[in-house]
């Protein structure tokens, strides 16, 4: 299996998770162009993607699915919710793909075994949820947009090879910086996104049930930087005496284009 960030951030995200020959593209959020681009550049042509899943319906997460879908039709997943969330963002039907609702906690499978699990998450848009894919005895998490880490998240995350986990802001930066109140007040809550000291102690949590390989991802552009992310997980980790090659791997989703693929 793989992992690899095409472009993750605040200002759009999107992952490719490769399960054997089956390819499978989480979230659309930029549009359809920079989409396309960006797969090209990793080797898949968009026509071979399998499934779409969605997150939620937030702008950053689907503003390239109308075109995508259309263009290159293949079976779309969401929550019953997120399908409600971003049924005006369709300009046009997309007939020719079947739409599969889907329902958090219940396994489905999006090519033969190739099987993905979807588990809710705390964030300010209806029937939001995270993946979990599993392929022949491999297993990875994609796990962004939540306002906190859930023991839900925590169990179906156990385990798994690989994992995109949300490293969305830098506390003090937040609180510092000059975006109004009530928007940090919305970050920082429960409905909205973790944080770099969120994060790291998740990633403990993780790497004591045995996950080895990290990507840190959707990091905000004005209250967050790579270096900070990198460095308040690293720096929490050595409190355990866990450290960046011996003990777990850590990248950082390149905002804008195509991240290392992470292979497990
Ligand atoms: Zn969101
Ligand atoms: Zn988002």
């Amino acid at each position: 299996m793989e992992i690899i960030p095409l472009f993750s951030g605040s200002s759009g995200n999107a992952t490719l998770v490769r399960a054997g020959g089956t390819n499978i593209l989480i979230d659309a959020g930029r549009n359809c162009k920079w989409i396309v681009n960006s797969l090209l550049e990793v080797g898949t042509d968009p026509s071979d993607i399998d499934a779409v899943l969605i997150t939620h319906s937030h702008v950053d997460h689907v503003s390239g699915l109308d075109v995508f879908i259309r263009k290159y039709p293949t079976t779309l997943y969401a929550t019953e919710q997120t399908f409600r969330g971003m049924r005006y963002r369709f300009t046009k039907p997309h007939e020719s793909t079947p739409d599969i609702v889907i329902v958090p906690g219940k396994e489905f499978e999006v090519a033969p075994g190739v099987k993905v699990t979807s588990v809710s998450t705390p964030h300010d848009a209806a029937g939001s949820c995270c993946y979990r894919i599993n392929f022949e005895g491999r297993s990875c998490m994609i796990a962004t947009d939540l306002g906190y880490m859930t023991e839900d998240i925590e169990h179906f995350a156990t385990g798994v090879d690989a994992m995109l986990i949300e490293s969305n802001y830098d506390r003090r930066m937040l609180v510092y910086g000059d975006y109004p109140e009530d928007l940090k007040v919305r970050i920082a809550g429960d409905g909205g996104h973790l944080s770099n000291d969120d994060c790291a102690r998740a990633v403990k949590f993780f790497i004591d049930n045995g996950t080895r390989r990290f990507i840190l991802g959707h990091l905000s552009e004005n209250n967050n930087t790579p270096d900070r992310a990198h460095k308040t997980v690293c720096d929490y980790l050595a409190g355990f005496d866990l450290f960046p090659g011996n003990d777990y791997e850590l990248s950082i989703a390149d905002r804008y284009s195509p991240s290392k693929s992470v292979e497990f």
